[in-house]
């Protein structure tokens, strides 16, 4: 059952808004998707003969890259900085109200937004992140190791979407249902308790710095 704050907050969200439709929330979905599978494509055309350590890349930018998605979670999203207060307001003040561990689903397409980033936010990741480092690994190292970073970070960008998008669909689609989804997702059910929020369960993927800082929670031994 959705709690009477919730639905108030949904209602003045969407009379708010610039009243997104159902077709909008899956044009959203299906830019973020192929814009970023485009990005991972192009970066692995662009690799051959991979030595061993230009390798050690991948496994590397994922471990850097969750590292980046708790401090960016545990930080400037759950605490107002001077610096971008955006994240602050878009994620507390809106991702958190408008949906709780009470209330998790997108009640249609149109909440999409709510979930996903906005696409401006593949340019932020990609020029800002993406390209920048890429062009170092190209001067000091190899281009397969620049290659490798971007077909990587996209890679782990496109997962945080689509892992974070299948926590908000209705627990009865075939998505949510899946084990590793389903497990995930209890985790993010946590996190969205307006009480444990600020404190347990930052990363959206897999939890290893939350492992590692100790701030994982798990329902049964914590509740
Ligand atoms: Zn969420
Ligand atoms: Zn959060």
């Amino acid at each position: 059952m959705t709690p009477p704050h919730v639905l108030a907050f949904r209602g003045q969200d969407r009379a708010e808004r610039r009243p997104g439709t159902r077709a909008s929330g899956w044009a959203h979905f299906t830019f973020t998707s192929l814009a970023s599978l485009g990005v991972i494509v192009f970066a692995i055309a662009r690799v051959e003969r991979v030595r061993l350590l230009e390798a050690l890349v991948v496994p590397s930018t994922f471990l850097f890259a969750n590292l980046v998605e708790y401090l960016v979670h545990r930080g400037p999203m759950h605490r107002r900085k001077k610096l971008l207060p955006i994240l602050y307001e878009r994620h507390t003040l809106r991702h958190h109200r408008f949906f709780t561990h009470e209330a998790m689903a997108c009640e249609s397409a149109a909440d999409f937004s709510i979930v996903l980033f906005p696409p401006v936010m593949l340019l932020v990741v990609l020029g800002g992140v993406a390209l920048p480092v890429a062009l170092l690994l190209f001067a000091v190292a190899t281009p397969n190791a620049g290659w490798l970073f971007v077909a990587t970070a996209m890679g782990y960008f496109l997962t945080y979407e689509w892992l974070h998008f299948a926590y908000h669909l209705p627990e009865r689609s075939r998505l949510a249902r899946s084990h590793l989804v389903r497990a995930l997702r209890e985790r993010h059910a946590l996190h969205h308790d307006l009480g444990r929020m600020a404190h347990e369960n930052f990363n959206i993927t897999f939890p290893l710095c939350d492992w590692l800082f100790g701030t994982l929670a798990r329902k049964h031994n914590d509740a």
